[in-house]
């Protein structure tokens, strides 16, 4: 096994995790999921993608805000900084396939995900809807860095818990 490439300091003193500044909690992978299984049974998938949407998107323009001043990034190489530090993480293995600032688009292939790892390969539907409010949030970083703000939509249009070999998501302007 690999040693994760992702610098984690641990204070002394008050045992708070950090990477680049940002504090940060490990949970295990089930623990995530079974509260995302709650929140669907209680709230239905809608509601819940809702949620997480919000959340995310709001934790991502954050992170990129803070990120891009510790390592003195700009646009769209915040996104990719973004995308290796969330593989790094353990969500899945992110990789970027196209991303156009100026026409607010991008295009994230995710293998591996941590949604279907717990959900199976026969979930029979998209899982990972979590990840869109993240990188609508980071692109919307890239866009206003580029002096062009938009207000953007993300999906997930193929799910490897719903037959196809890797997750895909697409985001776009939303007006
Ligand atoms: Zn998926």
């Amino acid at each position: 096994m690999n040693k994760p490439e992702v610098p984690i300091e641990v204070d002394p003193q008050t045992a708070t995790w950090a990477v680049d500044g940002v504090p940060m909690i490990l949970v295990p992978r089930h623990f995530w999921v079974a509260v995302h299984r709650e929140t669907e049974a209680a709230f239905g998938v809608e509601a819940n993608a809702d949620i997480l949407f919000k959340a995310g998107y709001w934790a991502a323009l954050e992170w990129c805000k803070k990120e891009a001043g510790t390592h003195g990034l700009s646009g769209t190489a915040v996104f990719e900084h973004y995308m290796k530090r969330m593989t790094q993480r353990g969500w899945g293995r992110l990789s970027l396939l196209e991303i156009d600032a100026e026409a607010g688009r991008a295009r994230v292939r995710l293998d591996h995900s941590a949604f279907v790892a717990e959900y199976g390969r026969d979930g029979g539907r998209s899982v990972c809807y979590m990840f869109t409010g993240p990188l609508c949030g980071g692109m919307k970083f890239a866009c206003a860095d580029s002096d062009r703000p938009r207000t953007l939509q993300a999906r997930e249009v193929q799910c490897a818990a719903n037959g196809a070999d890797y997750c895909l998501f697409e985001v776009e302007p939303a007006e």
